[in-house]
């Protein structure tokens, strides 16, 4: 089936911190945390909702979570085109952080995920 669709073009390059692109590529994933009152944030946040203040320390997300829900994406977005179908779902770790991230294995809701990157993105493999 073919979709007619408008090209997307980037008008935004996102910029990163180092520590979150280095982790990435070291197979963790890092999320901050407020020193002020301890509230966690996934993806990294410069400043805390929770107290207002902006002194946040690097921590390490637990590499185990449980598979909240999940899609197969059949229709994929611009850049993806060449890939087999994917699946992506939500994933909540037992620090309550959702993450979402490709699946590998077969995805089933409820299931026992881990959490670790391919380098590039953030990876959750189904636990049998
Ligand atoms: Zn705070």
């Amino acid at each position: 089936m073919q979709v007619d669709a408008i090209p997307l073009a980037l008008r935004y390059k996102i910029q990163y911190p180092d520590e979150f692109i280095n982790a990435i590529k070291r197979g963790e994933i890092l999320a901050t945390k407020c020193k002020n009152c301890g509230a966690t944030y996934f993806p990294p946040q410069r400043d805390c909702y929770n107290c207002g203040k902006n002194e946040m320390d690097w921590v390490k997300i637990d590499n185990e979570g449980e598979l909240m829900t999940y899609s197969i994406v059949f229709q994929k977005p611009q850049g993806f085109e060449n890939y087999d179908n994917y699946v992506i779902g939500i994933v909540k770790t037992k620090d309550n952080i959702s993450l979402m991230v490709w699946i590998k294995g077969e995805p089933k809701v409820g299931t026992k995920v881990r959490l670790t990157t391919d380098g590039i993105r953030l990876i959750g493999e189904v636990i049998k």
